[in-house]
């Protein structure tokens, strides 16, 4: 079985997920651009019942990015680590840049080009989509 570990900047969160890691998108919309300060934000989904917070309980912060959106990220550090949302409450959405553990999967494509920075370029051939697939 599949087992990796996570942590925030700060060491305060850690995190263990027992399970496979789903396809993996490079995300340009405009809320993971700000919640990560970067031209678009790493995810992929996972099972909630795979995930398990191991340090950092008492320091994870959630903020409703939208009705049904919640973004998890370190109260100490600001890494941002999952997101909830409402419409698909078995899965998280985990920020890969969190990972400690190797992993063999790499992106599969680019999601919400369409509000993309328009300073970025898009160096590979990956698909890319407007919103979602
Ligand atoms: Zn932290
Ligand atoms: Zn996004």
């Amino acid at each position: 079985m599949e087992k990796y570990t996570g942590s925030c900047l700060c060491g305060a969160v850690h995190y263990e997920l027992n399970g496979a890691i789903g396809e993996i998108v490079q995300c340009h919309c405009s809320k993971c651009r700000k919640a990560n300060g970067t031209a678009y934000a790493t995810n992929a989904p996972i099972a909630k019942a795979d995930f398990k917070l191991t340090a950092g309980e008492d320091v994870l912060k959630r903020y409703a990015s939208s009705a049904g959106t919640q973004r998890c990220f370190c109260g100490n550090c600001g890494s941002p680590i999952i997101s909830i949302k409402a419409d698909t409450p078995d899965f998280y959405r985990l920020r890969i840049g969190t990972l400690d553990t190797k992993i063999a999967q790499s992106p599969v494509c680019h999601i919400f080009t369409a509000s993309k920075a328009e300073w970025e370029q898009i160096a590979d051939d990956l698909p890319q989509y407007a919103e979602r697939p």
